[in-house]
């Protein structure tokens, strides 16, 4: 069985009043389209990803995914996704709005297991909302509890949704339609509430987000002979701080507020320096598990501030230099990292520059 993903991300979206389509917005660290496609990808659940958008989409490297133009109306769009993969010999494809970018990866995994006996498997929710009817001039209620309201992704055997699409000439508003239109079977699976469309420019603040908060820190002694390096970035000094590892305080203490924000104990633990395997283990590939860890469990970064506590190497000569490395390393923007330099009034250790310390403040995101 293969599935494929289409993406529709052609729309104009005017009641979000931006010339940047809602598509692209920025939202939660990426562009608003990405949520989905990384979710796809994430799943493991599609060979193939579609993105259909007016706009060209330079970014994108993988070769499993293709973007092609749209049609003027969303229907068009998906009618032309579907004839550009009528050859590609997909059991099953998925279509799903860019608006929609809350889905959970549970929720794509539930659609694909319920395809297993049905042609079509569309995700809905209800409504608390007391519902009426506009008919000519005259309001009429509805019984609410026989209204649901249908989401994407809506799953379907490849075969009859194109064949659907082939005939239609309506502008439906999604491919559930489609199937009502032509009186086929449809299963309905509870869709999500966090899943909800991004229409206008409200809505992008309409996600419940919480936030975890993690501290660290770190200091290591200043050693001849040893090179030094402060947040992956390698730095030229008489000196270089001892350890284990190659000694990166900045990366260090970022660890230890990750790992706190994620309730993951710390460095320590993870790297105990007692085992041979982590001898001279370079920081940023300590950094990477846990990045991908953190990605995984559906966390994001919102932003870093570090301190770093030296006499010497001048942190404002390389100020931006780490920031640029730790935004590489950590895969964030640059404005989502601030780095302070302190010194320690020529006191102790640190002060005779025979050490060198930091601790850092990781804010996480989790949606
Ligand atoms: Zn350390």
């Amino acid at each position: 069985m293969t599935n494929c993903f289409i993406l529709l991300a052609a729309g104009k979206g005017k009641r979000f009043k931006s010339n940047n389509p809602k598509q692209f917005t920025n939202y939660i660290n990426k562009p608003l389209f990405m949520h989905s496609v990384d979710k796809a990808i994430k799943s493991k659940l599609f060979k193939s990803i579609i993105i259909v958008s007016n706009i060209p989409i330079k970014s994108i490297k993988d070769k499993s995914i293709k973007v092609i133009k749209g049609g003027r109306e969303r229907y068009q769009s998906s009618q032309k996704a579907l004839n550009f993969i009528k050859n590609k010999r997909f059991t099953n494809v998925f279509i799903h709005d860019a608006a929609r970018p809350n889905f959970s990866i549970k929720l794509l995994k539930k659609l694909n297991d319920n395809l297993r006996n049905n042609k079509a498997v569309i995700p809905y929710i209800k409504t608390e909302n007391s519902t009426k009817y506009k008919k000519g001039n005259s309001l009429q209620n509805l019984d609410r509890d026989k209204i649901i309201f249908t989401q994407t992704p809506q799953c379907f055997d490849f075969k009859t949704i194109y064949k659907l699409s082939k005939l239609n000439k309506l502008s439906v508003t999604d491919e559930a339609s489609l199937f009502l239109n032509y009186k086929k079977k449809i299963k309905f699976i509870k869709g999500e509430e966090n899943n909800f469309k991004i229409t206008t420019k409200s809505d992008l603040e309409k996600l419940n987000i919480k936030s975890f908060y993690g501290i660290g820190f770190d200091i290591h002694r200043l050693i001849k002979n040893k090179k030094l390096y402060l947040g992956g970035l390698k730095i030229p000094f008489h000196s270089g701080l001892q350890g284990h590892s190659d000694g990166d305080v900045v990366v260090h203490a970022i660890i230890d507020g990750l790992l706190g924000a994620m309730r993951k104990m710390d460095i320590g633990t993870l790297y105990p320096s007692n085992k041979s395997k982590f001898k001279n283990i370079r920081s940023p590939n300590m950094l990477s598990p846990i990045l991908k860890n953190l990605d995984k469990e559906g966390y994001f970064i919102n932003n870093i501030d570090i301190n770093l506590i030296c006499e010497r190497p001048k942190v404002s000569k390389y100020r931006k230099k780490i920031i640029a490395s730790l935004s590489n390393l950590l895969n964030v923007n640059k404005d989502q990292i601030n780095l302070k330099g302190k010194t320690v009034e020529k006191l102790g250790l640190i002060g005779k520059e025979e050490a060198i310390a930091c601790e850092a403040i990781v804010a996480l995101n989790y949606a």
